[in-house]
């Protein structure tokens, strides 16, 4: 199969049938991955602030600077939370936070290189999303490319594509303004390409993004990565609506599994699709019927939790799934980028 236009997309989602899906998308995951086989992480997202100035509207998690209830974790805390994930079997920490006018960047550089200098290559970790790059380097009137090399100085390896939602300019308008605009999130995105650290693109569905929105922000993820090579991964998960502003209802597994072989069709240029336990839950393991290959298994995220995400701690009970639907599970350590290798 060649590679599909957005026209063709649009013909796909709105006409083809749910088998139709599914054996294109898995004939683009053959290309990459053994059919029968999914790899897996244990993985926490450490929420370090709740303290944002962004204001989205679909955020059940910030508060504003002085409204009271807001935090920044201490190290102990956030070595405490580490110390946990290992004691369950995980090696990969997320770290995600809001948009804190009182932290800069000193702060992400001392608590990275804390943490690097603790586990060394034990555990792994995503040190920020890119949208909160771009609002701690424009705080410290920093280019992309001095921020990045800071961190990555540090002791970063991975700064992921998180708080993406829908990469439309439209979207960030009506929905979070004040966050990034989306020339800027790709700016950002390839100075961390060009600095040596490895990044990956995530997409969130079910707000009220249009279909042309889903597809253009398909279509520049995948020119993004034809331009860099440096996406690893695409992961997507769904809006989550409780005691969010916007409010609003989730969308139907079905909708987000064919979205998922959707995605693993139209993005031939990236090589993992990822499922999202931590939005779909059980549900989520059918997605790798619909192209999708890797998961994680998160043990916490404050974000998702407080618009109505639930976490399972039976890992095991959660791995007989994707077995019970014929895969080979397999556990996979976040790699570090070749670039970086000698440092
Ligand atoms: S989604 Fe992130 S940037 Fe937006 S308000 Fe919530 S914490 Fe802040």
């Amino acid at each position: 199969m060649s590679r599909v236009s957005l026209e063709e997309a649009r013909a796909l989602w709105e006409d083809a049938s749910d088998d139709e899906l599914k054996r294109l998308a898995q004939s683009v995951r053959a290309r990459w991955h053994e059919p029968d086989r999914a790899t897996y992480m244990v993985m926490r997202i450490i929420n370090y602030t709740n303290v944002c100035v962004a204001q989205c509207d679909y955020c059940a998690f910030y508060v504003l600077p002085n409204a009271g209830g807001g935090y920044v974790l201490s190290r102990e805390e956030v070595f405490a939370k580490i110390d946990e994930l290992v004691e369950l079997g995980g090696d990969l920490v997320a770290f995600n936070g809001g948009f804190n006018p009182r932290l800069p960047l000193d702060y992400y550089c001392e608590l990275f290189g804390s943490v690097r200098e603790r586990y060394g290559e034990r555990v792994e970790f995503y040190a920020l999303t890119i949208a909160e790059f771009v609002f701690l380097a424009d705080r410290a009137g920093l280019s992309y490319a001095d921020a990045a090399a800071r961190l990555r100085d540090a002791g970063v390896h991975w700064v992921t594509g998180g708080g993406s939602e829908i990469l439309t300019e439209d979207f960030r308008a009506r929905h979070a303004k004040w966050k990034y605009t989306v020339a800027d999130y790709f700016e950002a995105q390839k100075a961390i390409v060009e600095s040596g650290m490895k990044t990956t693109a995530t997409m969130v569905i079910g707000f009220d993004e249009t279909l042309d929105e889903r597809l253009e922000h398909l279509q520049r993820t995948r020119d993004f990565q034809d331009e860099t090579g440096g996406l690893f991964s695409f992961l997507c998960w769904t809006y989550k609506p409780y005691g969010t502003a916007f409010g609003g209802r989730e969308i139907a597994p079905r909708e987000y599994w064919r979205h998922i072989a959707l995605s693993r069709i139209f993005l031939d240029n990236i090589p993992h699709i990822r499922t999202s336990v931590l939005t779909q839950n059980e549900d989520a393991f059918r997605a790798l019927d619909y192209g999708a290959d890797d998961f994680d298994l998160p043990i916490e995220d404050e974000v998702t939790q407080k618009a109505g995400a639930t976490i399972d701690l039976d890992l095991e009970g959660l791995l007989a799934i994707p077995r019970s639907l014929g895969y080979r599970v397999e556990y996979r350590r976040a790699e570090r980028p070749a670039a970086l290798a000698s440092s």
